[in-house]
């Protein structure tokens, strides 16, 4: 038995291509003392592992060429010399794109597949919830009756942000790319409007799906849609720049015009990544945790088996061939 591994092989300049990866082999890591092995049962691919592969400045750390590509992976504990992490265990871990890793507990979550699924802890009981839950309530700010727009709608951010918006008591209204997402984020998420951005109807649609304009917009893809929302924004609104997908691979995409927006109705626009409020993901966690085994927040999951399948589905995830969050089955 041996660990596999994918590595960051070349840094892209532009599209991601598989070429940018290398497999490898190595040796199954043994726990020194104060540590512990992870059997990774799904690796989460996130957009932000591709401003991870290039040399730019950046709030985290880049990956390094050479090295195993960055990560979170939740899995059962299969080597123990820890005294607070015993074999048996499941655990939320970053330990990178490959099968087996180690770890002497920092940054790691005890978890529990018999409260909601395994998987769920990457999703919507992780991160990208955690994300949604910061960047709606803590920037977002809605009150009961606002309207409330968030784009990449059907994804791992955006379909948690929607449904905790109707908690609020406001109206949900989403973007995403196609029918089918546009559709889903209606019919099973219970927003109450949804645009298909790529119908090339997308101001007169959403003026129409948003008649008492815009108070709230969580963007998650900058570029022409963040365009877009701009001009229906009202007095005092609020945006939540979560982030810039449209621009990832292609910065010169990411151009704004409606700039005299912000001035004109006093718009507030918060960029924030959800490590700036460690101090809020157990609240989060614990409110997002509840509403899925109570059945009462939805979401989905585009899964690829396999780890040699995970450099295609992360670039697919950068071009939108996801639908649901992201994940890669490694057992
Ligand atoms: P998603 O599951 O939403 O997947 C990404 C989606 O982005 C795609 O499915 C696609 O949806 C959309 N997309 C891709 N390219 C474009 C484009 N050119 N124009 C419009 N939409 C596009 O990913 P996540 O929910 O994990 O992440 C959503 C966003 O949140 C990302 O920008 C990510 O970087 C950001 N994020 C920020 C965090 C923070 O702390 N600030 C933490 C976590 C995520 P569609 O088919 O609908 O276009």
């Amino acid at each position: 038995m041996k660990n596999q591994q994918v590595l960051l092989a070349a840094r892209p300049r532009g599209p991601v291509e598989t070429s940018h990866f290398r497999f490898a082999e190595s040796e199954i890591p043994r726990a020194d003392e104060g540590e512990f092995v992870v059997r990774a049962h799904y690796l989460s691919l996130d957009p932000y592992m591709r401003g991870r592969m290039d040399d730019a400045k950046s709030y985290a750390k880049k990956a390094e060429v050479g090295e195993v590509m960055v990560g979170t992976a939740v899995g059962e504990v299969i080597e123990s010399r820890h005294a607070k992490f015993k074999v048996g265990d499941f655990v939320e871990t970053r330990t990178g794109w490959q099968l087996y890793g180690k770890s002497d507990g920092g940054g790691v979550r005890k978890i529990d597949p018999a409260y909601v699924p395994l998987s769920a802890y990457l999703g919507v009981v992780g991160m990208p919830g955690v994300t949604a839950w910061i960047g709606l309530n803590e920037h977002g700010r809605p009150k009961a009756g606002e309207t409330v727009v968030v784009s990449a709608a059907s994804g791992a951010v955006g379909g948690v942000v929607g449904q905790l918006a109707k908690l609020h008591g406001c109206r949900a209204v989403g973007i995403a790319g196609g029918k089918a997402k546009c559709d889903y984020v209606v019919n099973e998420l219970e927003f109450d409007a949804c645009i298909d951005y790529k119908a090339g109807k997308l101001d007169a649609e959403l003026a129409a799906a948003c008649p008492q304009g815009v108070d709230v917009y969580f963007d998650n893809v900058g570029g022409p849609i963040l365009d877009a929302v701009l001009a229906q924004m009202n007095a005092f609104s609020r945006i939540a720049l979560c982030g810039q997908i449209s621009g990832y691979n292609n910065p010169d995409a990411l151009t704004v015009h409606n700039f005299r927006s912000f001035l004109v109705n006093r718009i507030q626009l918060r960029g924030f990544i959800c490590s700036d409020h460690m101090d809020l993901w157990r609240p989060a966690l614990k409110e997002l945790g509840t509403l899925v085994h109570e059945g009462r927040l939805k979401y989905r999951e585009s899964i690829v088996q396999g780890l040699e399948n995970a450099p295609a589905a992360f670039i697919g995830l950068l071009n939108g061939q996801n639908f649901g969050k992201q994940l890669v089955k490694l057992i």
